[in-house]
């Protein structure tokens, strides 16, 4: 999508520090990090949000979960969150679908 941010990131168009790529994803560290570790992970096909999930698009969700498993291992983070913003009122600001992978310090619940 042409006036996405996070599309813009996949091509280069904007920089970003990346922690990983594939073919299906991309992570690169949030440029407001709320952690001592906090990256984000990318499908490259363009979804506005979790909530556009469906039967036709879902393998990549999966596959995102792995490469979330082994960048934190890489990075030696054993414990941490995952989190996903829905909508304006959850938060999420940029609707290209994204997960937040937050560690390295200890976490409150609920979330705020
Ligand atoms: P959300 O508010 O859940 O939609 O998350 C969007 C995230 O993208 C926020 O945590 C922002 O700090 C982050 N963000 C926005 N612009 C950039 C950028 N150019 N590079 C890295 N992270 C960004
Ligand atoms: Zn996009």
């Amino acid at each position: 999508m042409s006036d996405c941010l996070f599309c813009k990131i996949i091509k280069g168009e904007i920089p970003s520090s990346k922690v990983y790529e594939d073919e299906l994803c991309y992570a690169f560290y949030d440029i407001d990090p709320q952690a001592p570790v906090h990256f984000l992970v990318i499908p490259k096909e363009h979804i506005a949000s979790a909530a556009d999930v469906n039967e036709s698009n879902a393998a990549v969700v999966a596959h995102i979960f792995t490469v979330i498993a082994k960048v934190t291992k890489q990075l030696g983070v054993d414990s941490y969150r995952v989190v996903s913003n829905i909508g304006l009122q959850a938060g999420q600001s940029v609707f290209h679908l994204h997960f937040h992978v937050l560690g390295g310090r200890d976490m409150t619940w609920p979330p705020g």
